[in-house]
C-alpha cells in the first residue's frame, strides 16, 4: 500500500525514539499499514464517534484510524517511551488524537471518551486483552458506552469469545460474550506481520452488542458458568451442586438434562439455568 499519510515509516519511528518492545507490556508492533488500515476499515464508520484505541504505541492504528477519518482518537497507552511519537500524530491531526498515559485497566473509558457515540478498537496487549474485554462486556448498564468491539487478539482467545456450544473452545468467555453480543473473528493475522513476530497466529475480531439480550442477572450468569465449566467435564448436576443441594431439580426445571455436561449446553440454556438458580437464592 502506499503511503497513508506524510508522517515517517513506522520502522523509522521505532528507531528514532528506541522502541525496542518489551515483552512484559505485550509488545508485538504492526506495521504493515495494509492491515492497520484492513482494522481501521472493518471498525466501522469512524466520522461520527470517537474510538478508544488502547496501547497505540507507535502508532501504526492510530494512524490508520485517523486516516480513515476518525472524527476523534483517544489513546490510552501505558509505555512513556512511546509518547513522543504519538506527540508527533496528534501534532498531524490537530484536534483529533488525546494520548492518555496510563494502564488500561485503571482508567475510566467511559470518561475519557465523554460521553457521545464510541468504538473501541485496539491490538490488545495479550497480557491484559481478555480482563479489558470482560470489562467492558460486563458493564453495568446495557446497552453499553460503546457501539462496537475491533480488537485483535490471539486466534485461541478470538475462538473462545466466539464459539459455539458443542466446540472445544465453548466456555464462560463465550457464553457471556454470546449473552451480550454478536461477535465474528473477521480474519486472522500472521506472526510475520509483526515486529517481534509472536508466537502465534491473532485475529480480529469484531463485536456489536445485542439490542435486547436474554433477561438475565449478569452476576448469576458468571457464577453459574464459572461452576459449570469449572469442572467441564463433569455432568452439571456434578459441577453445580456446590452451589445448591437441589442442583438436580434446579437443571430439570431449567428444562435440560442433568446429565449433560456444560459445554452442551447453549447460551439460551445457560440463562434459563442462571435464572432458576437466582430464583433459588442459589447465585
Ligand atoms: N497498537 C500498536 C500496534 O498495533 O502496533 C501496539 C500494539 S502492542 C500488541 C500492545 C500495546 O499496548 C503496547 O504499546 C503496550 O505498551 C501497550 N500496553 C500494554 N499494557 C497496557 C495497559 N495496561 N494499558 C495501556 N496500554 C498497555
Amino acid at each position: 500500500m502506499a503511503q497513508i499519510d506524510d508522517l515517517p515509516p513506522l520502522r523509522d519511528v521505532i528507531a528514532a525514539h528506541g522502541l525496542n518492545a518489551k515483552k512484559s507490556l505485550g509488545q508485538n508492533f504492526l506495521l504493515d499499514l495494509n492491515l492497520t488500515s484492513r482494522i481501521a476499515r472493518s471498525a466501522g464508520n469512524l466520522q461520527d464517534c470517537t474510538v478508544l484505541e488502547i496501547g497505540p504505541g507507535p502508532g501504526g492504528l492510530t494512524r490508520a484510524l485517523l486516516a480513515a477519518g476518525a472524527k476523534k482518537v483517544v489513546a490510552i497507552e501505558k509505555d512513556t517511551r512511546c509518547l513522543p511519537a504519538l506527540a508527533e500524530i496528534a501534532a498531524y491531526y490537530p484536534g483529533r488524537l488525546d494520548v492518555i498515559e496510563g494502564d488500561a485497566l485503571q482508567i475510566d473509558p467511559v470518561a475519557v471518551t465523554g460521553g457521545g457515540k464510541v468504538r473501541i478498537a485496539a491490538n490488545l496487549p495479550y497480557n491484559v486483552g481478555t480482563q479489558l474485554l470482560i470489562n467492558w462486556i460486563t458493564t453495568a448498564d446495557w446497552p453499553p458506552f460503546w457501539s462496537s468491539l475491533t480488537l485483535m487478539f490471539q486466534k485461541e482467545v478470538g475462538e473462545r469469545i466466539t464459539a459455539e456450544p458443542g466446540s472445544k473452545a465453548y466456555g464462560r468467555l463465550g457464553v457471556l460474550a454470546g449473552w451480550r453480543c454478536h461477535g465474528e473473528i473477521l480474519f486472522d493475522i500472521s506472526p510475520k506481520a509483526f515486529i517481534p513476530p509472536p508466537k502465534v497466529t491473532s485475529a480480529v475480531v469484531h463485536l456489536t452488542p445485542r439490542d435486547t439480550p436474554l433477561p438475565c442477572n449478569l452476576r448469576a450468569l458468571e457464577k453459574l458458568t464459572a461452576a459449570a465449566f469449572g469442572q467441564r467435564r463433569k455432568m452439571l448436576r456434578a459441577s453445580l451442586k456446590a452451589l445448591s443441594p437441589d442442583a438436580e431439580s434446579l437443571i430439570i426445571q431449567a428444562g435440560l438434562k442433568p446429565t449433560s455436561r456444560a459445554e452442551e449446553i447453549d447460551i439460551a440454556g445457560f440463562v434459563r439455568l442462571a435464572n432458576m438458580f437466582r430464583d433459588a437464592g442459589a447465585v
